[in-house]
Protein backbone atom coordinates (compact mmCIF):
# COMPACT_ATOMS: atom_id res chain seq x y z
CA UNK A 1 0.00 0.00 0.00
CA UNK A 2 1.07 3.33 -0.64
CA UNK A 3 2.85 5.41 2.32
CA UNK A 4 1.64 8.45 3.61
CA UNK A 5 4.03 10.76 1.66
CA UNK A 6 2.45 9.14 -1.51
CA UNK A 7 -0.99 9.97 -0.63
CA UNK A 8 -1.85 11.90 -3.77
CA UNK A 9 -5.61 13.24 -4.73
CA UNK A 10 -6.55 10.44 -7.27
CA UNK A 11 -8.52 11.86 -10.18
CA UNK A 12 -11.07 10.09 -11.51
CA UNK A 13 -10.15 7.67 -15.00
CA UNK A 14 -11.40 4.76 -16.77
CA UNK A 15 -9.75 2.15 -14.93
CA UNK A 16 -11.37 3.90 -11.32
CA UNK A 17 -14.62 3.43 -13.01
CA UNK A 18 -14.00 0.00 -14.11
CA UNK A 19 -13.36 -1.10 -10.10
CA UNK A 20 -16.40 0.87 -9.08
CA UNK A 21 -18.52 -1.22 -11.28
CA UNK A 22 -16.39 -4.69 -10.22
CA UNK A 23 -17.06 -3.18 -6.83
CA UNK A 24 -21.11 -2.14 -7.10
CA UNK A 25 -22.15 -5.65 -9.07
CA UNK A 26 -20.26 -7.66 -6.59
CA UNK A 27 -17.60 -8.63 -8.92
CA UNK A 28 -15.59 -8.23 -6.47
CA UNK A 29 -15.07 -7.80 -2.47
CA UNK A 30 -11.80 -6.48 -2.23
CA UNK A 31 -9.34 -4.71 -5.02
CA UNK A 32 -5.70 -6.17 -5.07
CA UNK A 33 -3.42 -5.05 -7.48
CA UNK A 34 0.53 -5.77 -8.62
CA UNK A 35 3.50 -4.21 -10.31
CA UNK A 36 5.14 -6.55 -12.04
CA UNK A 37 8.69 -5.28 -13.29
CA UNK A 38 10.93 -8.39 -15.04
CA UNK A 39 14.53 -7.51 -13.27
CA UNK A 40 16.41 -7.15 -16.22
CA UNK A 41 17.21 -3.75 -15.63
CA UNK A 42 16.48 -0.83 -13.90
CA UNK A 43 12.94 1.27 -13.18
CA UNK A 44 12.36 4.24 -15.61
CA UNK A 45 9.62 7.35 -15.36
CA UNK A 46 7.44 5.46 -17.15
CA UNK A 47 7.46 2.32 -14.95
CA UNK A 48 6.90 5.03 -12.42
CA UNK A 49 3.34 5.74 -13.91
CA UNK A 50 2.34 1.89 -13.60
CA UNK A 51 3.38 2.15 -9.84
CA UNK A 52 1.69 5.05 -9.17
CA UNK A 53 -1.33 3.40 -10.86
CA UNK A 54 -1.27 0.54 -8.96
CA UNK A 55 0.08 1.60 -5.83
CA UNK A 56 -2.76 4.54 -5.62
CA UNK A 57 -5.78 2.37 -6.90
CA UNK A 58 -5.18 -0.02 -4.31
CA UNK A 59 -4.71 2.48 -1.66
CA UNK A 60 -7.64 5.07 -2.74
CA UNK A 61 -9.85 0.90 -2.68
CA UNK A 62 -8.29 -0.31 1.01
CA UNK A 63 -6.75 -3.10 -1.15
CA UNK A 64 -3.18 -4.39 -1.52
CA UNK A 65 -0.63 -4.05 -4.11
CA UNK A 66 1.96 -6.64 -4.86
CA UNK A 67 5.51 -6.14 -5.54
CA UNK A 68 5.77 -9.10 -7.90
CA UNK A 69 9.09 -9.93 -9.89
CA UNK A 70 8.63 -11.20 -13.26
CA UNK A 71 11.13 -13.69 -12.90
CA UNK A 72 11.02 -15.99 -15.94
CA UNK A 73 13.79 -15.41 -18.22
CA UNK A 74 17.27 -15.89 -16.57
CA UNK A 75 19.22 -14.76 -19.12
CA UNK A 76 18.62 -11.40 -18.47
CA UNK A 77 18.35 -11.53 -15.47
CA UNK A 78 20.15 -10.33 -12.27
CA UNK A 79 19.74 -10.03 -8.35
CA UNK A 80 21.48 -6.63 -8.98
CA UNK A 81 18.35 -5.09 -10.56
CA UNK A 82 15.78 -7.08 -8.14
CA UNK A 83 17.62 -4.88 -5.44
CA UNK A 84 17.59 -1.46 -7.47
CA UNK A 85 13.91 -2.29 -7.94
CA UNK A 86 13.02 -2.57 -4.19
CA UNK A 87 15.01 0.32 -3.43
CA UNK A 88 13.75 2.33 -6.10
CA UNK A 89 9.71 1.65 -5.19
CA UNK A 90 10.79 2.21 -1.75
CA UNK A 91 12.01 5.64 -2.56
CA UNK A 92 9.25 6.63 -4.89
CA UNK A 93 6.86 6.16 -2.27
CA UNK A 94 5.16 3.18 -1.83
CA UNK A 95 5.47 0.16 -0.18
CA UNK A 96 4.17 -3.36 -0.94
CA UNK A 97 4.26 -4.54 3.14
CA UNK A 98 4.60 -8.10 2.83
CA UNK A 99 3.57 -8.64 -0.34
CA UNK A 100 6.64 -9.13 -2.11
CA UNK A 101 6.42 -12.16 -4.07
CA UNK A 102 8.38 -13.70 -7.20
CA UNK A 103 6.82 -15.77 -10.58
CA UNK A 104 9.64 -18.08 -10.05
CA UNK A 105 7.80 -18.91 -6.21
CA UNK A 106 5.29 -20.63 -8.54
CA UNK A 107 7.19 -22.89 -10.92
CA UNK A 108 6.10 -25.90 -9.56
CA UNK A 109 2.54 -25.04 -9.53
CA UNK A 110 2.82 -23.49 -13.26
CA UNK A 111 4.17 -26.78 -14.12
CA UNK A 112 1.93 -29.02 -12.96
CA UNK A 113 -0.66 -26.43 -14.38
CA UNK A 114 1.38 -27.31 -18.04
CA UNK A 115 0.32 -31.38 -17.46
CA UNK A 116 -3.22 -30.51 -17.24
CA UNK A 117 -3.01 -28.46 -20.03
CA UNK A 118 -1.53 -31.80 -22.48
CA UNK A 119 -3.73 -34.27 -20.29
CA UNK A 120 -6.70 -32.27 -20.92
CA UNK A 121 -5.33 -31.75 -24.79
CA UNK A 122 -4.93 -28.80 -24.66
CA UNK A 123 -0.80 -28.44 -24.92
CA UNK A 124 1.73 -30.03 -26.76
CA UNK A 125 5.26 -30.50 -27.87
CA UNK A 126 6.37 -29.09 -30.94
CA UNK A 127 9.60 -29.71 -32.18
CA UNK A 128 9.69 -27.35 -34.96
CA UNK A 129 13.13 -25.37 -35.76
CA UNK A 130 12.06 -21.90 -34.31
CA UNK A 131 12.33 -20.25 -37.98
CA UNK A 132 9.98 -23.07 -39.13
CA UNK A 133 7.17 -22.36 -36.24
CA UNK A 134 7.73 -18.36 -37.20
CA UNK A 135 7.01 -18.71 -40.86
CA UNK A 136 4.07 -21.89 -40.14
CA UNK A 137 2.51 -19.14 -37.36
CA UNK A 138 0.90 -17.06 -40.68
CA UNK A 139 0.24 -13.56 -40.70
CA UNK A 140 -1.93 -10.62 -39.94
CA UNK A 141 -3.23 -11.23 -43.25
CA UNK A 142 -2.73 -14.64 -43.51
CA UNK A 143 -3.92 -17.88 -41.76
CA UNK A 144 -1.35 -20.16 -40.05
CA UNK A 145 -0.57 -23.52 -40.74
CA UNK A 146 -0.49 -26.81 -38.08
CA UNK A 147 2.65 -27.88 -36.72
CA UNK A 148 3.21 -31.42 -37.71
CA UNK A 149 3.79 -32.32 -34.03
CA UNK A 150 0.03 -30.75 -33.20
CA UNK A 151 -1.66 -34.28 -33.25
CA UNK A 152 0.64 -35.58 -30.85
CA UNK A 153 -1.04 -38.14 -28.10
CA UNK A 154 -1.40 -37.22 -24.28
CA UNK A 155 0.67 -40.29 -23.41
CA UNK A 156 3.85 -38.92 -25.58
CA UNK A 157 3.12 -34.62 -25.04
CA UNK A 158 3.71 -35.93 -21.46
CA UNK A 159 6.88 -37.85 -21.98
CA UNK A 160 8.26 -35.60 -23.82
CA UNK A 161 7.36 -32.62 -21.80
CA UNK A 162 8.89 -34.28 -18.29
CA UNK A 163 11.81 -34.99 -20.40
CA UNK A 164 12.71 -31.34 -21.64
CA UNK A 165 12.03 -30.74 -17.88
CA UNK A 166 14.75 -33.18 -16.86
CA UNK A 167 17.13 -31.52 -19.50
CA UNK A 168 17.51 -34.22 -22.14
CA UNK A 169 17.29 -31.82 -24.71
CA UNK A 170 19.19 -28.73 -25.66
CA UNK A 171 17.88 -25.02 -25.92
CA UNK A 172 15.79 -24.29 -28.34
CA UNK A 173 15.09 -27.94 -29.49
CA UNK A 174 11.44 -28.26 -28.42
CA UNK A 175 8.81 -25.72 -26.81
CA UNK A 176 5.27 -26.44 -25.10
CA UNK A 177 2.62 -24.76 -26.91
CA UNK A 178 -1.46 -24.45 -25.85
CA UNK A 179 -3.65 -26.28 -28.65
CA UNK A 180 -5.74 -23.33 -29.37
CA UNK A 181 -6.34 -22.32 -33.01
CA UNK A 182 -4.47 -21.62 -35.50
CA UNK A 183 -6.52 -19.56 -38.16
CA UNK A 184 -7.30 -17.25 -34.97
CA UNK A 185 -7.49 -13.41 -36.02
CA UNK A 186 -5.46 -13.18 -33.09
CA UNK A 187 -1.65 -14.37 -33.65
CA UNK A 188 -1.46 -14.79 -29.79
CA UNK A 189 -4.00 -17.46 -30.06
CA UNK A 190 -2.12 -19.22 -32.76
CA UNK A 191 -1.07 -21.67 -30.41
CA UNK A 192 1.49 -19.57 -28.32
CA UNK A 193 4.22 -21.17 -26.33
CA UNK A 194 4.00 -21.70 -22.71
CA UNK A 195 7.56 -23.26 -21.84
CA UNK A 196 10.57 -23.17 -23.53
CA UNK A 197 14.03 -25.12 -22.67
CA UNK A 198 16.62 -22.77 -21.33
CA UNK A 199 19.66 -24.33 -19.81
CA UNK A 200 20.63 -21.13 -17.49
CA UNK A 201 21.10 -20.48 -13.80
CA UNK A 202 18.39 -18.44 -12.32
CA UNK A 203 19.19 -15.92 -9.67
CA UNK A 204 16.68 -17.73 -7.35
CA UNK A 205 15.82 -21.14 -8.29
CA UNK A 206 19.40 -21.89 -9.57
CA UNK A 207 19.57 -24.29 -11.87
CA UNK A 208 16.77 -26.84 -10.16
CA UNK A 209 14.80 -25.87 -13.65
CA UNK A 210 16.18 -25.90 -17.11
CA UNK A 211 12.80 -25.04 -18.42
CA UNK A 212 10.79 -21.61 -18.23
CA UNK A 213 7.36 -20.62 -18.52
CA UNK A 214 6.87 -17.47 -20.94
CA UNK A 215 5.65 -14.14 -19.71
CA UNK A 216 2.25 -15.26 -20.92
CA UNK A 217 1.69 -18.60 -19.34
CA UNK A 218 3.50 -17.19 -15.86
CA UNK A 219 1.52 -14.08 -15.64
CA UNK A 220 -2.10 -14.18 -15.45
CA UNK A 221 -1.55 -17.79 -13.14
CA UNK A 222 0.39 -15.48 -10.65
CA UNK A 223 -2.09 -13.27 -11.15
CA UNK A 224 -4.56 -15.69 -9.92
CA UNK A 225 -2.42 -17.28 -7.62
CA UNK A 226 -2.32 -14.16 -5.15
CA UNK A 227 -5.68 -13.18 -6.04
CA UNK A 228 -4.82 -9.94 -7.72
CA UNK A 229 -8.65 -8.78 -8.99
CA UNK A 230 -7.09 -6.26 -11.48
CA UNK A 231 -4.08 -6.85 -13.57
CA UNK A 232 -3.19 -3.84 -14.65
CA UNK A 233 -0.74 -3.16 -17.64
CA UNK A 234 0.37 -1.31 -20.52
CA UNK A 235 -1.58 -1.27 -23.76
CA UNK A 236 1.04 -3.42 -25.70
CA UNK A 237 -0.60 -6.38 -23.56
CA UNK A 238 -4.25 -5.82 -25.13
CA UNK A 239 -3.47 -8.51 -27.91
CA UNK A 240 -2.54 -11.07 -25.31
CA UNK A 241 -5.66 -10.71 -23.32
CA UNK A 242 -7.65 -13.58 -25.23
CA UNK A 243 -4.73 -15.47 -24.22
CA UNK A 244 -5.07 -13.97 -20.37
CA UNK A 245 -8.12 -14.96 -20.59
CA UNK A 246 -8.61 -18.50 -22.17
CA UNK A 247 -5.60 -19.53 -19.84
CA UNK A 248 -7.41 -18.49 -17.23
CA UNK A 249 -10.98 -20.49 -18.24
CA UNK A 250 -8.94 -23.46 -19.17
CA UNK A 251 -6.84 -23.92 -15.64
CA UNK A 252 -8.17 -24.75 -11.91
CA UNK A 253 -6.74 -21.80 -10.66
CA UNK A 254 -8.06 -20.51 -7.50
CA UNK A 255 -9.20 -17.01 -8.44
CA UNK A 256 -10.27 -15.10 -11.70
CA UNK A 257 -8.21 -11.91 -12.78
CA UNK A 258 -8.81 -9.57 -15.16
CA UNK A 259 -6.37 -7.47 -17.06
CA UNK A 260 -7.02 -3.82 -18.10
CA UNK A 261 -4.89 -1.91 -20.67
CA UNK A 262 -4.03 1.58 -19.71
CA UNK A 263 -1.14 3.92 -22.38
CA UNK A 264 2.72 4.12 -21.53
CA UNK A 265 4.40 6.91 -20.50
CA UNK A 266 6.67 8.31 -23.32
CA UNK A 267 8.46 11.59 -23.16
CA UNK A 268 9.84 13.66 -25.55
CA UNK A 269 13.73 13.55 -26.37
CA UNK A 270 13.95 10.28 -23.83
CA UNK A 271 13.71 6.91 -24.60
CA UNK A 272 11.45 4.57 -22.02
CA UNK A 273 12.71 1.37 -22.84
CA UNK A 274 14.52 -1.09 -21.25
CA UNK A 275 16.23 -2.25 -24.19
CA UNK A 276 17.26 1.17 -25.24
CA UNK A 277 18.65 1.84 -21.87
CA UNK A 278 20.41 -1.48 -21.28
CA UNK A 279 22.36 -0.55 -24.88
CA UNK A 280 23.43 3.10 -23.37
CA UNK A 281 24.76 1.68 -20.43
CA UNK A 282 26.58 -1.45 -22.33
CA UNK A 283 28.08 0.68 -24.88
CA UNK A 284 29.59 3.15 -22.32
CA UNK A 285 27.18 6.19 -24.09
CA UNK A 286 26.30 6.76 -20.37
CA UNK A 287 28.12 6.25 -17.13
CA UNK A 288 25.96 3.64 -15.73
CA UNK A 289 22.39 3.26 -14.82
CA UNK A 290 22.09 6.35 -12.24
CA UNK A 291 24.12 8.59 -14.84
CA UNK A 292 22.10 11.87 -13.86
CA UNK A 293 21.11 12.60 -17.67
CA UNK A 294 19.01 8.86 -17.51
CA UNK A 295 15.30 8.99 -17.12
CA UNK A 296 16.02 5.52 -14.88
CA UNK A 297 14.36 6.54 -11.24
CA UNK A 298 18.40 5.97 -10.30
CA UNK A 299 19.18 8.55 -12.15
CA UNK A 300 16.53 11.39 -11.76
CA UNK A 301 17.10 10.81 -7.80
CA UNK A 302 20.73 11.46 -8.23
CA UNK A 303 20.16 14.52 -10.47
CA UNK A 304 18.25 15.85 -7.84
CA UNK A 305 14.44 15.57 -8.86
CA UNK A 306 12.43 14.70 -5.67
CA UNK A 307 10.42 11.56 -5.82
CA UNK A 308 7.59 13.98 -5.07
CA UNK A 309 7.73 15.71 -7.92
CA UNK A 310 7.53 12.18 -9.72
CA UNK A 311 4.44 11.19 -7.83
CA UNK A 312 2.64 14.81 -9.02
CA UNK A 313 4.28 14.62 -12.67
CA UNK A 314 2.80 10.57 -13.70
CA UNK A 315 -0.55 11.52 -11.33
CA UNK A 316 -1.06 14.95 -13.88
CA UNK A 317 -0.60 12.87 -16.47
CA UNK A 318 -2.77 10.17 -15.34
CA UNK A 319 -4.50 7.41 -17.57
CA UNK A 320 -7.21 9.35 -18.31
CA UNK A 321 -6.42 8.79 -22.62
CA UNK A 322 -6.43 5.63 -23.01
CA UNK A 323 -4.26 5.78 -26.34
CA UNK A 324 -0.76 6.11 -26.32
CA UNK A 325 0.87 9.63 -26.77
CA UNK A 326 4.23 11.50 -25.94
CA UNK A 327 4.82 14.15 -23.55
CA UNK A 328 6.61 16.66 -23.56
CA UNK A 329 9.60 16.85 -21.26
CA UNK A 330 8.91 20.48 -20.03
CA UNK A 331 5.70 19.39 -18.46
CA UNK A 332 7.81 16.87 -16.00
CA UNK A 333 10.46 19.67 -15.78
CA UNK A 334 7.33 22.16 -14.56
CA UNK A 335 6.41 19.74 -12.04
CA UNK A 336 10.08 19.60 -10.91
CA UNK A 337 10.18 23.46 -10.84
CA UNK A 338 6.98 24.00 -8.87
CA UNK A 339 8.03 21.38 -6.18
CA UNK A 340 11.52 22.87 -5.49
CA UNK A 341 10.54 26.53 -5.73
CA UNK A 342 8.51 25.79 -2.57
CA UNK A 343 11.17 23.80 -0.84
CA UNK A 344 14.62 24.57 -2.13
CA UNK A 345 16.68 27.12 -0.31
CA UNK A 346 18.31 29.80 -2.54
CA UNK A 347 21.68 30.24 -2.08
CA UNK A 348 24.58 31.87 -4.86
CA UNK A 349 26.76 30.47 -6.96
CA UNK A 350 28.72 31.41 -9.84
CA UNK A 351 29.51 28.76 -12.45
CA UNK A 352 31.62 30.51 -15.32
CA UNK A 353 33.22 33.26 -12.40
CA UNK A 354 34.64 36.77 -13.55
CA UNK A 355 36.98 39.01 -11.13
CA UNK A 356 35.29 41.76 -9.98
CA UNK A 357 37.51 43.98 -7.80
CA UNK A 358 35.74 47.13 -5.33
CA UNK A 359 38.61 49.55 -5.67
CA UNK A 360 36.98 52.03 -3.37
CA UNK A 361 36.93 48.69 -0.41
CA UNK A 362 39.02 48.06 1.69
CA UNK A 363 41.26 45.20 0.46
CA UNK A 364 42.06 43.50 4.34
CA UNK A 365 38.09 44.35 4.46
CA UNK A 366 35.26 42.43 4.94
CA UNK A 367 31.75 42.45 6.06
CA UNK A 368 28.34 39.62 6.88
CA UNK A 369 25.43 40.66 4.53
CA UNK A 370 21.92 39.13 5.66
CA UNK A 371 20.33 36.99 2.65
CA UNK A 372 16.83 35.38 2.33
CA UNK A 373 16.72 31.80 2.41
CA UNK A 374 13.54 31.10 0.39
CA UNK A 375 11.05 33.96 -0.79
CA UNK A 376 8.13 31.14 -0.77
CA UNK A 377 8.74 30.25 2.48
CA UNK A 378 9.40 32.79 4.99
CA UNK A 379 9.55 30.58 8.01
CA UNK A 380 13.32 29.22 5.92
CA UNK A 381 14.64 33.06 7.13
CA UNK A 382 18.11 34.18 6.65
CA UNK A 383 21.69 33.71 6.52
CA UNK A 384 24.58 35.58 6.47
CA UNK A 385 27.14 36.01 3.40
CA UNK A 386 30.70 37.44 3.74
CA UNK A 387 31.53 40.34 1.28
CA UNK A 388 35.09 41.60 0.43
CA UNK A 389 37.35 43.50 -1.65
CA UNK A 390 37.36 40.93 -4.51
CA UNK A 391 34.56 39.09 -5.84
CA UNK A 392 33.25 37.06 -8.37
CA UNK A 393 30.48 37.66 -10.75
CA UNK A 394 29.05 35.47 -13.92
CA UNK A 395 31.17 36.08 -17.02
CA UNK A 396 27.90 36.31 -18.91
CA UNK A 397 26.63 38.77 -16.90
CA UNK A 398 29.07 41.39 -18.29
CA UNK A 399 29.90 42.58 -21.51
CA UNK A 400 32.05 45.25 -23.49
CA UNK A 401 29.64 46.41 -26.07
CA UNK A 402 26.63 45.48 -24.69
CA UNK A 403 23.77 45.24 -27.40
CA UNK A 404 20.58 46.73 -27.23
CA UNK A 405 18.23 44.76 -24.43
CA UNK A 406 21.57 43.97 -22.26
CA UNK A 407 20.68 45.32 -19.19
CA UNK A 408 23.42 43.75 -17.19
CA UNK A 409 27.22 44.89 -16.44
CA UNK A 410 28.82 47.08 -18.97
CA UNK A 411 31.71 49.77 -18.61
CA UNK A 412 30.49 52.92 -17.14
CA UNK A 413 26.76 51.33 -16.02
CA UNK A 414 25.56 50.66 -12.56
CA UNK A 415 23.82 47.49 -11.55
CA UNK A 416 22.87 45.86 -8.34
CA UNK A 417 24.92 43.34 -6.50
CA UNK A 418 22.37 40.97 -4.47
CA UNK A 419 21.86 41.78 -0.68
CA UNK A 420 24.68 43.71 -1.38
CA UNK A 421 25.35 46.96 -3.45
CA UNK A 422 25.57 48.53 -6.07
CA UNK A 423 28.66 48.71 -8.09
CA UNK A 424 29.66 50.56 -11.02
CA UNK A 425 32.01 49.05 -13.57
CA UNK A 426 35.47 51.34 -14.08
CA UNK A 427 38.32 49.45 -15.84
CA UNK A 428 38.21 46.51 -17.79
CA UNK A 429 41.38 44.76 -17.49
CA UNK A 430 42.24 42.02 -20.33
CA UNK A 431 45.32 39.67 -20.69
CA UNK A 432 47.42 39.65 -23.47
CA UNK A 433 45.00 37.64 -25.84
CA UNK A 434 42.41 40.04 -25.58
CA UNK A 435 40.16 38.48 -22.77
CA UNK A 436 38.84 40.57 -20.04
CA UNK A 437 40.03 39.01 -16.91
CA UNK A 438 39.00 40.84 -14.15
CA UNK A 439 36.55 44.21 -14.28
CA UNK A 440 37.57 46.97 -11.47
CA UNK A 441 34.46 48.75 -9.92
CA UNK A 442 33.31 51.30 -7.13
CA UNK A 443 30.91 50.47 -5.08
CA UNK A 444 28.17 53.31 -3.17
CA UNK A 445 28.55 52.35 0.69
CA UNK A 446 25.39 54.11 0.93
CA UNK A 447 23.67 51.34 -0.78
CA UNK A 448 24.08 48.54 1.58
CA UNK A 449 21.49 45.95 0.99
CA UNK A 450 20.92 46.53 -2.28
CA UNK A 451 18.84 50.06 -2.16
CA UNK A 452 20.11 53.37 -3.02
CA UNK A 453 18.98 56.45 -0.61
CA UNK A 454 18.10 58.97 -3.33
CA UNK A 455 15.53 56.11 -4.97
CA UNK A 456 18.06 55.96 -8.29
CA UNK A 457 17.75 53.02 -9.80
CA UNK A 458 19.50 49.93 -11.68
CA UNK A 459 18.57 48.01 -14.57
CA UNK A 460 19.98 44.55 -13.20
CA UNK A 461 20.35 42.42 -10.34
CA UNK A 462 23.42 40.03 -10.42
CA UNK A 463 24.29 37.28 -8.15
CA UNK A 464 28.20 36.76 -6.63
CA UNK A 465 29.93 35.34 -4.54
CA UNK A 466 33.28 36.57 -1.97
CA UNK A 467 36.81 35.84 -3.52
CA UNK A 468 38.21 34.96 -0.50
CA UNK A 469 35.36 32.93 0.79
CA UNK A 470 33.87 31.35 -2.07
CA UNK A 471 34.46 27.41 -2.31
CA UNK A 472 35.22 25.62 -5.50
CA UNK A 473 32.81 23.58 -7.24
CA UNK A 474 32.79 21.25 -10.05
CA UNK A 475 29.13 22.08 -11.83
CA UNK A 476 27.30 19.36 -14.19
CA UNK A 477 25.06 20.68 -16.73
CA UNK A 478 22.63 18.73 -18.37
CA UNK A 479 20.78 18.77 -21.36
CA UNK A 480 18.58 16.10 -22.73
CA UNK A 481 20.33 12.95 -24.20
CA UNK A 482 18.49 13.36 -27.46
CA UNK A 483 18.59 15.78 -29.66
CA UNK A 484 15.58 15.01 -31.79
CA UNK A 485 11.64 15.10 -29.80
CA UNK A 486 11.01 11.71 -30.85
CA UNK A 487 14.12 9.12 -30.95
CA UNK A 488 13.61 6.40 -32.96
CA UNK A 489 14.53 2.81 -30.64
CA UNK A 490 14.29 1.22 -33.93
CA UNK A 491 16.77 2.96 -35.73
CA UNK A 492 20.52 4.09 -35.02
CA UNK A 493 20.08 5.71 -31.40
CA UNK A 494 23.47 5.89 -30.51
CA UNK A 495 23.63 8.28 -34.01
CA UNK A 496 20.87 10.37 -32.18
CA UNK A 497 22.46 11.32 -29.17
CA UNK A 498 22.91 15.03 -28.07
CA UNK A 499 27.19 15.36 -27.74
CA UNK A 500 26.12 18.79 -25.86
CA UNK A 501 24.05 16.02 -23.00
CA UNK A 502 26.77 17.05 -20.28
CA UNK A 503 28.56 19.54 -19.70
CA UNK A 504 31.28 20.12 -16.87
CA UNK A 505 32.16 23.38 -15.25
CA UNK A 506 35.24 22.76 -13.19
CA UNK A 507 35.82 26.76 -12.18
CA UNK A 508 33.02 27.18 -10.71
CA UNK A 509 32.37 29.43 -7.05
CA UNK A 510 29.62 28.74 -4.69
CA UNK A 511 28.86 30.81 -1.05
CA UNK A 512 30.34 29.07 2.10
CA UNK A 513 26.96 27.90 3.03
CA UNK A 514 27.23 25.11 0.45
CA UNK A 515 30.16 23.33 2.23
CA UNK A 516 27.39 21.39 4.51
CA UNK A 517 24.49 20.37 2.15
CA UNK A 518 24.19 16.56 1.55
CA UNK A 519 23.49 14.36 -1.25
CA UNK A 520 19.32 14.49 -2.45
CA UNK A 521 19.48 18.19 -0.67
CA UNK A 522 17.86 20.28 -3.40
CA UNK A 523 19.07 23.93 -3.48
CA UNK A 524 18.24 26.69 -6.18
CA UNK A 525 21.25 28.50 -7.65
CA UNK A 526 20.01 31.94 -7.70
CA UNK A 527 19.36 32.96 -11.43
CA UNK A 528 20.28 29.50 -12.71
CA UNK A 529 18.40 26.43 -11.52
CA UNK A 530 18.01 24.05 -8.73
CA UNK A 531 20.94 22.14 -8.14
CA UNK A 532 22.21 18.77 -6.03
CA UNK A 533 25.07 17.29 -4.75
CA UNK A 534 26.49 14.55 -6.30
CA UNK A 535 26.95 11.20 -4.18
CA UNK A 536 30.35 11.36 -5.13
CA UNK A 537 31.19 14.28 -3.68
CA UNK A 538 33.77 14.78 -1.14
CA UNK A 539 35.15 17.68 1.19
CA UNK A 540 36.92 19.34 -1.08
CA UNK A 541 35.78 18.26 -4.31
CA UNK A 542 32.40 19.53 -4.44
CA UNK A 543 30.27 18.07 -7.51
CA UNK A 544 27.12 19.87 -8.23
CA UNK A 545 24.53 18.19 -10.65
CA UNK A 546 22.12 20.84 -12.07
CA UNK A 547 18.59 19.21 -11.89
CA UNK A 548 17.00 21.62 -14.06
CA UNK A 549 16.96 25.03 -15.48
CA UNK A 550 14.78 27.90 -13.83
CA UNK A 551 13.38 28.63 -17.34
CA UNK A 552 12.89 26.30 -20.12
CA UNK A 553 16.01 26.50 -21.94
CA UNK A 554 14.86 23.50 -24.54
CA UNK A 555 12.09 25.83 -26.23
CA UNK A 556 14.98 27.95 -27.05
CA UNK A 557 17.53 25.38 -27.87
CA UNK A 558 14.60 23.71 -30.18
CA UNK A 559 14.48 27.24 -31.79
CA UNK A 560 18.04 27.75 -32.38
CA UNK A 561 19.12 24.19 -32.91
CA UNK A 562 21.19 21.88 -30.52
CA UNK A 563 24.07 23.08 -31.91
CA UNK A 564 24.17 26.16 -29.83
CA UNK A 565 23.37 24.51 -26.22
CA UNK A 566 26.04 25.69 -24.70
CA UNK A 567 25.36 29.22 -25.97
CA UNK A 568 21.93 28.90 -23.64
P1 LIG B 1 10.50 -1.83 -21.19
O1 LIG B 1 9.70 -1.78 -22.42
O2 LIG B 1 11.06 -0.54 -20.75
O3 LIG B 1 11.53 -2.91 -21.19
P2 LIG B 1 8.77 -3.51 -19.84
O4 LIG B 1 7.32 -3.34 -20.06
O5 LIG B 1 9.42 -4.62 -20.54
O6 LIG B 1 9.50 -2.16 -20.07
P3 LIG B 1 8.48 -4.57 -17.25
O7 LIG B 1 9.48 -4.76 -16.22
O8 LIG B 1 7.86 -5.75 -17.88
O9 LIG B 1 9.13 -3.64 -18.34
O10 LIG B 1 7.36 -3.57 -16.76
C1 LIG B 1 6.69 -3.68 -15.54
C2 LIG B 1 5.39 -2.95 -15.66
O11 LIG B 1 5.63 -1.58 -15.98
C3 LIG B 1 4.51 -3.51 -16.76
O12 LIG B 1 3.21 -3.69 -16.23
C4 LIG B 1 4.51 -2.46 -17.82
O13 LIG B 1 3.27 -2.41 -18.44
C5 LIG B 1 4.80 -1.19 -17.05
N1 LIG B 1 5.51 -0.20 -17.88
C6 LIG B 1 6.70 -0.36 -18.50
N2 LIG B 1 7.01 0.73 -19.21
C7 LIG B 1 6.00 1.61 -19.04
C8 LIG B 1 5.74 2.93 -19.51
N3 LIG B 1 6.58 3.57 -20.33
N4 LIG B 1 4.59 3.54 -19.12
C9 LIG B 1 3.74 2.91 -18.30
N5 LIG B 1 3.93 1.67 -17.82
C10 LIG B 1 5.04 1.01 -18.18
MG1 LIG C 1 8.05 -6.43 -20.31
Amino acid sequence: MASEAAGVEAGRDFIRDIIDADLAAGRNTEVVTRFPPEPNGYLHIGHAKAIWLNFSVAQEYRGRCHLRFDDTNPTKEEQEYIDAIKRDVHWLGFDWGRHLYYASDYFDRLYDWAEHLIRAGKAYVDDLPAEEMRVMRGSLTEPGRNSPYRERDVPENLDLFRRMRAGEFPNGARVLRAKIDMSSGNMNLRDPVLYRILHATHPRTGTTWCIYPTYDFAHGQSDAIEGVTHSLCSLEFEDHRPLYNWLIDNLPVPSQPRQYEFSRLNLTHTVLSKRALTQLVQGGHVKGWDDPRMPTLAGLRRRGVPAAAIREFVQRVGVQARANSVVDIAMFEHSIRELLNKIAPRRMAVLRPLKLRIDNYPADGGEELIAINNPEDAAAGTRSIPFGHELFIERDDFLEDPPKGFYRLAPGREVRLRYAYFVTCREVVKNAAGEVVELVCTYDPTTRGGNSLDGRRVQATLHWVAAAHAIPAEIRLYNSLFTRPEPDIGGDLIGELNPMSLESLTESRVELALATVTPGEPVQFERQGYFCLDPLSAPGRLIFNRTVALRDSWTKVRAIGAQSVEKI
